[in-house]
């Protein structure tokens, strides 16, 4: 299964300098005390693959996600990195079908795939942000389509957030239902279905 190896943050919430966190495959536990940065690990993750708008990442606007802890006050830039292994990926049968141009073919030597987003302020005071894979330049929606292709479906329910068992808890049946359909896939047909009809 393709699984994320690591994430580097830089300048990122709380990481004030640039850090790596390996991810092992299975299962990796991060423990800390309160405040310590452990659900920023998690915003970065969503940051980076276009998942989650600046208030699901708990800002204001996506220019609060830039360290406030770094030396260089005028340090205006933050980026992170989600690395993915995807050497299951790349010796199944269909990575052979999906891989159509030489640079694909060069990553069938390679194991790692790597997104990275990464956010600037001017002097203005306004912003910008892009993604890249592999260092290239790349849009969301491309990203996302990519994504789909190592059957990572970014509307699904992949990350459970600090607060989310209590609101599941304590919603009512419809609402629940709209996480069931989701994770049993029967929501991505109905998006499917909706997006004909409006076309
Ligand atoms: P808990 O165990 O309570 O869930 P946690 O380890 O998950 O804590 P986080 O929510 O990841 O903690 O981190 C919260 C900290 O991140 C706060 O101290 C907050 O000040 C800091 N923080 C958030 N945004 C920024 C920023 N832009 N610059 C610096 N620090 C920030
Ligand atoms: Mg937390």
């Amino acid at each position: 299964m393709v699984h994320i190896k690591r994430i580097e943050l830089s300048h990122f919430k709380s990481f004030g300098g640039t850090t790596s966190i390996p991810f092992l495959p299975g299962f990796t536990v991060v423990s800390g005390p309160n405040g310590s940065g452990k659900s920023n690990i998690l915003d970065a993750l969503l940051f980076c693959l276009g998942l989650a708008t600046s208030k699901g990442l708990r800002a204001e606007r996506l220019p609060d996600l830039i360290s406030h802890n770094t030396n260089n006050r005028n340090n205006r830039e933050a980026y992170v990195s989600v690395t993915f292994d995807i050497s299951d990926y790349l010796s199944s049968e269909e990575s052979l079908k999906t891989i159509e141009t030489e640079e694909e073919n060069n990553l069938i030597n390679k194991t790692e795939w790597k997104v990275t987003r990464r956010l600037r302020v001017t002097k203005g005071g306004s912003y910008s942000s892009n993604y890249y894979i592999n260092e290239r330049p790349c849009t969301v929606n491309e990203l996302h389509e990519e994504l789909n292709r190592f059957r990572i479906y970014p509307e699904g329910y992949n990350v459970v957030l600090q607060g989310d068992v209590t609101s599941i808890i304590s919603m009512n049946s419809k609402e629940r239902r709209v996480i069931i359909d989701e994770l049993a896939g029967v929501a991505e047909f109905d998006r499917k279905i909706n997006k004909t009809k409006e076309t």
